[in-house]
């Protein structure tokens, strides 16, 4: 017997967890896939993978709901009271769905309930609103004539989500498609699928037959067919930047649009003119909040050289102080990684770094002591330049780099630095010094002074590879609906005539 702390399931999880192939006694006999507790490592449910015939009948019942269901043609005011219904779910139900979240992905408890799952209700609340406010165009600088553009549902949109945030981040993607009209099929990441199933079965209660559709299973093979399906008319895909390539292309050779969220490693750019304790706190919080698995986490930490030290030893201070453990406790600000192939593939950068030339600052161990869960002690490395690996990779968990810099120009070229561009932080209270970073960082996102603030009105995505398109309120209706336009004279005009005179 061991002596490890038990870390208990705050939730009795499905057995066995059907996509589109628990709608059918023929479907779903294909490969069944083990779904762990990050916390304990145990296998706590499976799922069953949806092969190509199964995403076939998925995207057959999106399509028909289309083309023949009511959904694309209904009244403002009656999708409005649908999506504010399904937001409404979401709050019911926050408990359940949190602890499903909780056992599948190793995120804190208390962070589900109060952010992912209130931010997951506001997706739906927000489309309404803004659906709710959107006028169309018209035109008439042609004498005589009028010019009207509407904008149309798009059709079937296959959305495939990652395991770092299921909920919050798929909420975002089936809220905007269903606002402007079109059906859907979603993919979860196969590690992820547990809330993300109960979430699809309760808002097919409120949404007419067809329009929300689920298929479960690994990337290469639910993913691919969903993608590569003749029917889907578009694709939104948030996960990594190799995989979002390869969707692209596929997508490429049916000229499906597509909107990419993709890999980010964002530079926290910290001047000695910033407020100081805020600073840290953002810098911690940036690269410790989410367990470390975030596309916008400020993983290189670049400190101007006067504070480098100093700022260094309080960072190193306050993240062995950070209480690693069981996610479903109030107190535990660092849960487990969400399978044990991050963990390695995060704890093998400390060696990287040391090839490089780096040296480990703190952590860079597995929590042993926490028994067979996927626990990494807050780590943070220094890194001789920014060439190095851990400081160009994406490394994806509770991971820091830090480097210092001399100049405001030093601080954006390193920064600029990188194959990324999805957020930049800069933490400075001298006004100039602000302005010319915003000027300069490449990034879609530059928060100054605050660690990840997201307005929905405004677009989220990245320059370079961490994206193409953008997530938002005016940027989902650009994406998910298409532009109509329609010109008529107002009275009959003069006829041409051709060839009325001809031999
Ligand atoms: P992946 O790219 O591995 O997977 C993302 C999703 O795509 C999963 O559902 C996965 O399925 C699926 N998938 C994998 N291969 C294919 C394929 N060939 N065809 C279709 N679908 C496929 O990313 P992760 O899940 O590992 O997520 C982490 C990544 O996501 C990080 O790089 C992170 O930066 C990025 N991310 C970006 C965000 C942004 O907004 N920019 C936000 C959050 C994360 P399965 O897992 O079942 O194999």
């Amino acid at each position: 017997m061991n002596d490890y702390p038990r870390f208990d399931l705050p939730i009795s999880p499905p057995t066995r967890v059907t996509g589109w192939a628990g709608n059918s006694a023929t479907l779903g006999a294909g490969l069944e896939l083990p779904v762990f507790y990050p916390a304990t490592g145990e296998q706590i449910s499976v799922l069953a993978e949806d092969d190509a015939a199964s995403v076939d009948q998925a995207v057959k019942a999106a399509r028909h709901a289309f083309d023949k269901g009511p959904w694309p043609g209904l009244p403002t005011a009656d999708r409005i009271a649908v999506l504010e219904r399904c937001g409404q779910i979401i709050r019911e139900n926050a408990d359940e769905l949190a602890r499903l979240e909780c056992v599948a992905t190793g995120l804190l408890l208390r962070e589900l309930r109060e952010r992912h799952m209130a931010r997951a209700a506001y997706n739906f609340r927000f489309f309404a609103d803004f659906i709710s406010q959107r006028a169309g165009e018209r035109y008439d600088q042609t004498p005589g004539y009028l010019t009207t553009v509407a904008r149309e549902p798009v059709g079937v949109a296959a959305l495939i989500a990652p395991w770092n945030a299921p909920v919050a981040l798929a909420t975002m993607k089936i809220s905007a498609a269903l606002a402007f009209g079109n059906t859907c099929v979603l993919k979860p990441s196969e590690q992820t699928p547990l809330a993300l199933a109960r979430l699809v079965a309760l808002l097919q209660e409120v949404l007419p037959e067809g329009v929300l559709n689920l298929v479960n299973g690994r990337g290469p093979v639910t993913g691919a067919a969903l993608v590569a399906h003749p029917d889907v008319d578009l694709i939104s895909f948030t996960g990594g930047t190799e995989t979002g390539r390869s969707i692209m292309s596929a997508a490429g050779q049916r000229l499906v649009p597509c909107t990419m969220e993709l890999g980010g490693k964002s530079a926290n750019i910290i001047f000695a003119s910033a407020d100081y304790e805020r600073a840290l706190d953002g810098a911690l919080l940036g690269i410790f909040s989410n367990n470390g698995q975030q596309c916008l986490a400020g993983s290189r930490i670049l400190v101007e050289r006067p504070i480098f030290d100093d700022f260094v030893g309080r960072f190193i201070e306050r993240a062995q102080r950070i209480r690693v453990g069981d996610p479903t406790l109030s107190e535990t600000e660092l849960g487990p990684l969400a399978s044990h192939s991050h963990m390695m593939r995060v704890l093998n950068f400390v060696e990287t770094a040391r090839a490089d030339g780096g040296s480990l600052l703190t952590g860079g161990a597995r929590r042993d002591d926490l028994g067979e869960g996927y626990f990494v002690t807050p780590t943070a490395v220094s890194v001789p330049s920014n060439t190095a690996r851990t400081a160009q990779d994406e490394i994806f968990g509770p991971f820091a780099t830090f480097l210092p810099f001399d100049t405001t120009d030093e601080a954006a070229a390193i920064a600029n630095d990188t194959q990324f561009g999805l957020v930049s932080y800069v933490w400075s209270d001298h006004l100039p010094t602000v302005m010319t970073m915003t000027e300069q960082l490449r990034s879609g996102i530059v928060w100054v002074n605050t660690p990840m603030m997201r307005e929905l009105r405004a677009p989220f995505g990245g320059y370079k590879n961490s994206g193409v398109g953008r997530e938002g309120g005016a940027a989902c209706e650009a994406f998910y609906t298409e532009e109509k336009t329609v010109t008529l004279p107002k009275t009959p005009p003069p006829l041409r005539r051709l060839g009325e005179t001809g031999g």
